[in-house]
């Protein structure tokens, strides 16, 4: 059995999380392949290393002194050294990047440093093998991941190599220049080298026991989610539910490897479990809800849409055109409506009016701003009647208004929408009636 585990920002942000971390990978042999993220914050209050470094190289680039900022990066690893008691000087590290940052290495390079140094320490305190992922992960020259190469390299690589720390994030370019995934990337890494190793389980490490059913900034204490799959998830995640990286999914997804998401700080708890499909039956009908905030719903209105051919195409045209994606189009007979983000539309609105005029020539165009949208989801729905009903009444009942409601034909979720004044009141309702009353 093999294991990699991920352990994000939180989990390493000092010494004594380091520790914590320690003692989780030995206390169970499979867990082989080690994936750290930068320090994190050690409190509300602290400043992430990762921000921390592209502060840093915006005073390089501006070609000020950056120094201190570099003093003050150099401060957060010498204080987990130092509490771990090692003898590890990363003295020739800094002076390197100190000399990189002069010649303008680039951001990414400079974000990268962070799991660097970590995974230098990481590997250092566990005696494992340090894999500078630069040398196995591999984006094109558009930027954009290369699975095929990377999963060669890195399999190839790993096959030879029993205990390993990669650290999160980063690999490099074609002409070997250190490129970023999007923050928070750590998640896609620790992925990737599931998948490499053909891993029994990837268990991503973080600060709380897993996901929960719903936003706790808008339920107080949520119940968790005890199994979701990815599917599931992909969905919850589009919709705002933060805790793992949404492309993070992907990689292990085609392989059929289980997540865990599991608590550092609490290791007892089982944490999450992502999979492929499950038996397993959710403990609600529903398996989570999520939702954003802001935006617009653009209603067109033509006599006869129904019978004209090609009308939704023009229309969509209309978008493309611009460089806007649209979330979801609903449509009636003589009636289409688009839902798009609010703060991409505003600025190309009337443009996209214009486009629409003269593509789709309808009869009348209305544009209704500030509205959120709910996604409400779970396997269990599909074979559960009512769920739709239930959710409906309970809206009416707390006085929300629908203004949209969009099911997919995987019945896995349900999209309402609502404005965006009656979101936190919406997903109560919704939260109340399908986990509270059923407690
Ligand atoms: N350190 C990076 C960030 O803060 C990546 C990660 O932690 O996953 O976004």
């Amino acid at each position: 059995m093999r294991k990699v585990v991920k352990f994000g920002g939180s989990s390493l942000a000092s010494a004594e999380q380091f520790k914590k971390a320690k003692e989780i990978i030995m206390a169970d042999s499979e867990r082989k392949f080690v994936v750290p993220s930068a320090p994190g914050k050690r409190n509300a209050k602290d400043t992430k290393v990762t921000d921390m470094l592209y502060a840093c190289y915006e005073t390089a680039e501006k070609e000020e002194d950056f120094k201190p900022q570099l003093k003050a990066i150099k401060a957060r690893y010498e204080e987990i050294i130092k509490g771990l008691s090692l003898t590890l000087s990363l003295d020739s590290e800094l002076k390197t990047i100190e000399a990189n940052f002069k010649k303008k290495a680039g951001r990414d390079y400079a974000a990268s440093r962070g799991e660097y140094l970590n995974g230098i320490i990481m590997a250092h305190y566990l005696k494992y093998t340090f894999i500078d992922p630069a040398e196995v992960i591999f984006f094109d020259e558009n930027g954009e991941f290369d699975a095929e190469k990377t999963n060669t390299v890195l399999s190839a690589r790993l096959e030879k190599t029993e205990r390993a720390v990669i650290p999160g994030f980063y690999g490099s370019l074609p002409d070997g220049t250190v490129h970023t995934f999007s923050r928070g990337g750590s998640d896609v890494t620790g992925s990737i080298v599931a998948k490499a190793v053909k891993a029994d389980v990837y268990e991503n490490w973080t600060d709380v026991s897993g996901f929960l059913i719903a936003d706790p900034r808008i339920i107080e204490n949520p119940e968790g989610i005890e199994t979701i799959t990815y599917r599931e998830l992909r969905e919850l995640s589009y919709m705002g539910a933060g805790v793992f990286h949404e492309d993070a999914i992907f990689p292990v997804r085609k392989e059929g490897i289980p997540i865990n998401i599991r608590n550092t700080n609490s290791p007892e708890d089982n944490g999450t479990w992502i999979v492929g499909s499950t038996c397993q039956k959710s403990k609600y009908v529903i398996t989570g809800i999520a939702g954003k905030k802001g935006f617009c719903a653009v209603n067109i209105e033509k006599d006869m849409m129904n019978a004209e051919i090609g009308f939704g195409r023009k229309v969509l045209q209309a978008f493309e055109d611009n460089g806007i994606s649209f979330e979801h189009v609903p449509s009636g007979i003589d009636t289409m409506t688009v839902f798009v983000h609010q703060d991409e539309f505003i600025h190309k609105e009337q443009k996209v009016v214009g486009s629409l005029h003269r593509l789709a020539n309808p009869d009348s165009i209305d544009i209704e701003s500030d509205l959120a949208l709910i996604a409400v989801v779970g396997r269990g729905m599909r074979a559960t009647r009512g769920t739709a009903g239930r959710i409906f009444s309970a809206l009416a009942h707390v006085n929300v208004n629908v203004k949209m409601i969009d099911q997919g034909s995987s019945e896995l979720n349900i999209i309402i929408g609502v404005a965006n004044n009656d979101f936190e009141t919406a997903i109560k309702a919704i939260y109340d009636i399908f986990v509270v009353s059923q407690l």
